[in-house]
C-alpha cells in the first residue's frame, strides 16, 4: 500500500475505529497465525474457506499453522484461554490481515483486511440491532451510499436438522442440474448450495425450500423483535432467505450489507450470530455475534462515493543553506517543534543552493518556507516565505517566531473546509 494509499485507508480506519468505540467496544489485537485445527473446527470442514482457501503450513515442530483467514475464530480462542469469557461479557473489536487463496482480482485479495467487531454474552436481538446499527453509522460517517441491508435467520441447529432434510431432498430430485461443488455438498453441507455463486445453479437454488418456514418458535420472535427495532430505527432491509453465509457456525441471525457498485465482489460487510461456537472451541455456552467488514471493499466505496483524504502536506520546510544556517536551523526547528507539538516541519535534507532547497520545498506542499542564510544567523532573524499565496516574504526575528508562525498558520486552518 503505497503512501498515496495509505492515507485514504489511515481516514477510513480512524473514522471506522471512531464509531465502534463510540458504542463502547474495546480492541483486542490477535496473532495472524492460529493451529490449523482452531479453523477446521469452527468454520468448518466443508466450506470454501477450509477446503481450498487457507494458507497452512507445518512448522519446525511438525506443528500444523494456518494464517488466519478470518478473525473469529481467534477472538474466541483468545477469549477462552484467557478466561474473559467466564461469567463476564465482551464487547470486542480488532483489525487487520486475513489471508485466503483465492482467485485473485478486483476486490478479491489473497491477503486482504477486516474489520471485526464481536459481542459475547449476549443473547439478543438488541445486541443484533446495535451491531447492524453500527454498520450505518460507519456508513453515515464515511459518506458512503448505495449499501442496503440483507438479513435471514438461520435458527437453531434442530430448524436446521429438519431444513436440511428437506434441502437434501429438494436438490437430490434435482440432482443432474447441479454442479460438481454442489453435487459434494449435497451429502455433506448442502445448505452451502444456497451460497452458489455459480449463475446456472440461480433457478434451482430459488425454487428451494425456504428456512425460514422451519424456524423454531423462539428463533423465529428472536427475529420479529430484530426486525422490529431495526423498523424502529428506521433502517431499511430486505428478508433474504437465501442467506446462509459461508462458514459452518452461525445460527439465528445472519446479515450482509451489499453494494451495486463494486461489480461482482457486493458483500462490503457480513455477520451473524455463532451462539454454539464458544462450546464448540471449548469453553461454556456463550451466546454471541459479530461482523466482518472488508477494509478494501469499503476503501473503493469510499472512493466510489466521490470521497478522498486529504493527505497532509507539511506546513513548514526548513531551507538552511551553509553550515552554520544548518546548525542553527537545526537547533531553532528542535525548539520550535517542542513549543508546536501539531505542526508539521519539514527539513531540507542533504544541503543545496537556494534555489534547490526552494524547489524541495515547493514540492513538498508546504504552505512556507522557512528560510535561513549566513545573513539570518548573523541577525538572528529567518525569512518566512508564503509557498501557496501572492503574500510577499518577511523577515522574522527568532524569538518571535513562535507568535508569527502560530498567527499564519492559524489562518490558514481558519480558511480550510470543515472535515
Ligand atoms: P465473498 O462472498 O465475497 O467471498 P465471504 O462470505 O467469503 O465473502 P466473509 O468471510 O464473510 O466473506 O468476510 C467478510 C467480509 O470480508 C466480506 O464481506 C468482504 O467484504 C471481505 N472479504 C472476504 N474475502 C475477501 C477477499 N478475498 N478479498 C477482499 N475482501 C474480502
Ligand atoms: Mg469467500
Amino acid at each position: 500500500m503505497l503512501p498515496a494509499v495509505s492515507a485514504t485507508w489511515r481516514h477510513v480506519e480512524e473514522m471506522v475505529r471512531e464509531v465502534v468505540e463510540s458504542f463502547g467496544y474495546a480492541e483486542i489485537r490477535l496473532p495472524l497465525l492460529e493451529y490449523t485445527d482452531l479453523f477446521r473446527r469452527s468454520i468448518g470442514e466443508v466450506t470454501d474457506i477450509v477446503e481450498k482457501e487457507m494458507y497452512t503450513f507445518e512448522d519446525r515442530n511438525g506443528e500444523s499453522l494456518t494464517l488466519r483467514p478470518e478473525a473469529t475464530a481467534g477472538v474466541v480462542r483468545a477469549g477462552i484461554t484467557n478466561g474473559l469469557l467466564y461469567n463476564q461479557r465482551q464487547k470486542l473489536w480488532t483489525a487487520g490481515p486475513m489471508f485466503r487463496y483465492e482467485k485473485p482480482q478486483q476486490g478479491r485479495y489473497r491477503q486482504f483486511h477486516q474489520v471485526d467487531v464481536e459481542a459475547l454474552g449476549f443473547e439478543g436481538p438488541d445486541v443484533d440491532a446495535e451491531l447492524i446499527l453500527m454498520c450505518r453509522r460507519i456508513w453515515q460517517k464515511l459518506n458512503v451510499s448505495r449499501v442496503a441491508l440483507e438479513i435471514n435467520s438461520l435458527g437453531n441447529a434442530e430448524t436446521r436438522r429438519a431444513y436440511r432434510k428437506e434441502l437434501v431432498d429438494y436438490f437430490t430430485a434435482a440432482k443432474d442440474q447441479l454442479d460438481e461443488d454442489s453435487v459434494r455438498r449435497l451429502e455433506q453441507n448442502p445448505l452451502r448450495i444456497l451460497d452458489s455463486k455459480n449463475p446456472d445453479m440461480q433457478e434451482i437454488v430459488s425454487g428451494a425450500p425456504v428456512m425460514l418456514d422451519y424456524l423454531d418458535d423462539d428463533s423465529a420472535r428472536h427475529f420479529e423483535e430484530l426486525k422490529s427495532l431495526l423498523d424502529a430505527a428506521e433502517l431499511s432491509y430486505t428478508v433474504n432467505p437465501r442467506l446462509v453465509r459461508g462458514l459452518d457456525y452461525y445460527n439465528r441471525t445472519v446479515f450482509e450489507w451489499v453494494t451495486d457498485a463494486l461489480g461482482s465482489q457486493g458483500a462490503v460487510c457480513s455477520g451473524g450470530r455463532y451462539d454454539g461456537l464458544v462450546e464448540l472451541l471449548g469453553g461454556r455456552p456463550v451466546p454471541a455475534i459479530g461482523w466482518a467488514m472488508g477494509v478494501e471493499r469499503l476503501v473503493a466505496l469510499f472512493e466510489i462515493s466521490g470521497n478522498s483524504a486529504a493527505r497532509r502536506d507539511p506546513d513548514v520546510y526548513i531551507v538552511a543553506v551553509g553550515s552554520a544556517a544548518e546548525r542553527r536551523g537545526f537547533q531553532l526547528l528542535d525548539t520550535l517543534r517542542d513549543a508546536m507539538p501539531a505542526v508539521r516541519f519539514e527539513t531540507n535534507l542533504g544541503g543545496g543552493s537556494f534555489k534547490v532547497q526552494l524547489k524541495r520545498a515547493d514540492k513538498s506542499g508546504a504552505a512556507y518556507a522557512l528560510i535561513l542564510g549566513d545573513t539570518e544567523v548573523r541577525d538572528n532573524c529567518a525569512g518566512l516565505k508564503p509557498l501557496r499565496s501572492g503574500e510577499d516574504q518577511v523577515s522574522v526575528p527568532f524569538d518571535r517566531l513562535f507568535t508569527v508562525l502560530t498567527q499564519r498558520l492559524n489562518q490558514i486552518s481558519a480558511n480550510l473546509p470543515a472535515t
